[in-house]
């Protein structure tokens, strides 16, 4: 709940609440909001929160992730869920009471995660760099989309296909398992690279499975073709012409919830979300 400043006060938390635009988003966050409002252990604010509350699903921890990607040194996320349990949502909507109280006993311990850094290079020399707790991925909407993959300055493949994909470990039950990628568990720091229907034949090859790189290893796509190309960052899509260059590593920052004292197994989630009850 307190936190300590640098004279050994106790500061209030300040919390931030985001919601979708769900009904019951919008109904959970104003529960919330009244509670904490008059809460003495509570300073609700959008700047510079300790803690961001994000209600809605895992899209919207995905927004909530972006509006305060500058701040992850000092800020955690809570998620709650308002439909079924969900990978970056420790709480479900009938579990406010139990949120509360668990933030007031805070003692600031987290739960971190990797996420991806992407920076993408023009032909004019134009850098454009961002975040992604999900995925980045680019693809040639027009034509197939012909690029020189490099994994740790090795050039690996000359891929032709739709697009690639990477994707962090949080991610990878996401856009980056629909391609048939591996699910890893999220303390494994790594990035999986995807392929997003490569062209494979006798004169054309690729790896064809996923790839998973560790830390310290940096991926490189350098698209061999001029034109237009779709690159996505989680929840948000950019179109660049002439790119030269993709560049994706680990980002030297993590992301990180507040720990949850029962927090759900990954793979009680992974579970839950695509294979469910066994016993029916
Ligand atoms: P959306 O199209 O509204 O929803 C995508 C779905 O993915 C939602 O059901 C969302 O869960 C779920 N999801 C998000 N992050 C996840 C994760 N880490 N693990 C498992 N499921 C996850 O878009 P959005 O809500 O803004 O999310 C953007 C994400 O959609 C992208 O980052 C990408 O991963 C994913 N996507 C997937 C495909 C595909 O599978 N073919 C295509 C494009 C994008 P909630 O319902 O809890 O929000
Ligand atoms: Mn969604």
């Amino acid at each position: 709940m307190t936190q300590m400043n640098i004279t050994g006060k106790k500061e209030m938390m300040r919390v931030a609440i985001i919601a979708n635009s769900k009904y019951q988003s919008r109904r959970i966050a104003a529960k919330l909001f009244a509670i904490l409002k008059d809460d003495p252990d509570f300073y609700l604010s959008k700047k510079n929160p300790h803690v961001v509350i994000s209600i809605g699903g895992d899209g919207m921890l995905l927004s909530a992730f972006h509006k305060y990607e500058r701040e992850l040194s000092h800020v955690r996320f809570v998620g709650v869920h308002t439909g079924h349990l969900g990978f970056y949502t420790d709480y479900r909507d009938f579990e406010i009471d139990e949120l509360i109280e668990n933030l007031r006993k805070d003692t600031g311990e987290k739960v971190s995660y990797p996420i991806l850094k992407v920076k993408i290079t023009l032909d004019n020399g134009r850098e454009i760099k961002s975040l992604a707790l999900n995925e980045a991925t680019v693809k040639r909407i027009e034509k197939t989309m012909v690029a020189d993959v490099i994994i740790n300055h090795v050039k690996f493949e000359r891929f032709r296909g739709d697009g690639i994909s990477v994707s962090t470990p949080t991610g990878s039950t996401a856009y980056n398992k629909s391609l048939g990628g591996a699910v890893l568990h999220p303390t494994i720091e790594a990035l999986q690279l995807t392929e997003i229907s490569s062209l494979n034949n006798r004169v054309f090859r690729t790896l064809g499975s996923s790839v998973i790189v560790p830390k310290k290893d940096k991926i490189e796509v350098i698209p061999k073709r001029l034109g237009s190309y779709t690159i996505s960052v989680d929840n948000s899509t950019l179109h660049c012409k002439n790119v030269a260059k993709i560049e994706y590593c680990i980002n030297s920052e993590k992301i990180s919830f507040v720990a949850t004292p029962s927090h759900t197994s990954f793979w009680e989630r992974v579970k839950d979300a695509f294979i469910g009850d066994l016993d029916s």
